[in-house]
């Protein structure tokens, strides 16, 4: 077994605005594991506010280095990897990409792909939300013109200016949309008045709309809310969506804040058990995190898949965007391989 490992600057194609931070490029680290002729892939993207550092990643990388090329087997491989991730706290980036590496490279050497190999149910119309981050409103016509094949749109909110914003949006469409505050609303009777507001303008739902720790107010906003309110920041893992799901009707599972791809399946079977709504996201991510969490789309009830189509230099093939929807080429393993002209893990080790 060889690992390998390489930093990477994801560059979107526009500056990426959510409420309290703007940024144009998210760090990231890709690996690799080799067995014989079979290349699995992962990825560890890190946007920098969730405080994990390409260093941090590559510096774990290199402390299990050694041991992951000693190893013979893939059977080997996983009871290393159940084993070291669980010993480790944090870095769930970092862990996401050896989780999503692992089964990638076991597809690859079965002849199946992720969703056959977990025996989930092919979804065959992946329709995924494009999200808008926030924007003065040239950029944002810009921008919601470069989304007009997508049926729905996510909207990133939470600044002063709320009812303007979606009244400007709502001036330049009437597809549906779903709004993520970011954690940016304070006032939760104001809150409590957006929801009714927003639905009367054909939003579907809103994301993390209070500041995370603060769920005493978010239950109450729950039982008072026209609109689904979703966990995205307050619930990373399955140990904080047993602690907080009772604040939400719903949880954003993304493969960066639970660590792997038995973790997202084990959220979303604990999701399922108290009747939780399920959205599958993704960080500003390449096709290839966003290709292994489209395996498991049968899960979701809402699906925001999106970001190969924000970044200008996926290093990634195998998912594109066709009328709104993603579409992922029917392949073994996750189903995404490097482009042609990308040096990723070339002489390195
Ligand atoms: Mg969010």
């Amino acid at each position: 077994m060889r690992l390998h490992f390489v930093s990477f600057l994801l560059e979107f194609k526009h500056a990426f605005g959510v409420s309290g931070n703007k940024r144009t490029h998210t760090p990231t680290v890709f690996v690799s594991l080799q067995m014989g002729e079979f290349i699995g892939y992962g990825e560890a993207c890190m946007p920098v506010y969730l405080g994990e550092t390409v260093e941090n990643t590559l510096a774990f990388y290199q402390s299990i280095h050694s041991d992951i090329n000693s190893i013979k087997s893939l059977v080997e491989l996983d009871i290393y990897l159940k084993t070291k991730l669980k010993a480790v706290s944090g870095l769930q980036a970092a862990k996401a990409a050896l989780s999503i590496a692992f089964y990638d490279l076991k597809g690859k050497t079965e002849g199946k792909s992720l969703r056959q190999l977990l025996n989930i149910e092919a979804k065959t119309c992946i329709v995924t939300s494009a999200t808008i981050g926030l924007d003065d409103y040239k950029k944002l016509e810009i921008k919601l013109n470069e989304a007009r094949d997508f049926k729905i749109l996510k909207v990133k909110i939470g600044g002063e200016n709320d009812k303007e914003l979606i009244t400007f949006i709502r001036s330049l469409t009437d597809k549906p949309l779903y709004v993520d505050a970011n954690q940016g609303w304070n006032n939760l009777d104001n809150a409590i008045e957006m929801t009714h507001w927003l639905k009367e303008r054909n939003v579907l739902l809103v994301e993390q709309p209070l500041p995370k720790n603060n769920l005493e107010q978010m239950a109450i906003l729950k039982e008072k809310s026209a609109l689904p309110i979703i966990a995205d920041e307050s619930i990373r893992n399955l140990e904080d969506c047993k602690n907080q799901y009772f604040a939400f009707h719903g949880i954003n599972i993304k493969l960066m804040k639970c660590g792997g791809i038995q973790e997202a399946i084990d959220l979303i079977n604990f999701a399922k058990t108290k009747n939780l709504k399920i959205m599958l996201g993704c960080m500003a991510e390449s096709s290839c995190a966003t290709a292994a969490m489209a395996q498991l789309a049968s899960f979701a009830d809402y699906i925001d898949l999106d970001a190969p189509h924000l970044i200008n230099n996926d290093p990634f093939n195998g998912i594109t965007y066709i009328n709104g929807e993603l579409i992922l080429e029917n392949k073994i393993g996750i189903g995404v391989w490097p482009k042609k002209n990308s040096d990723l893990f070339i002489n390195r080790s």
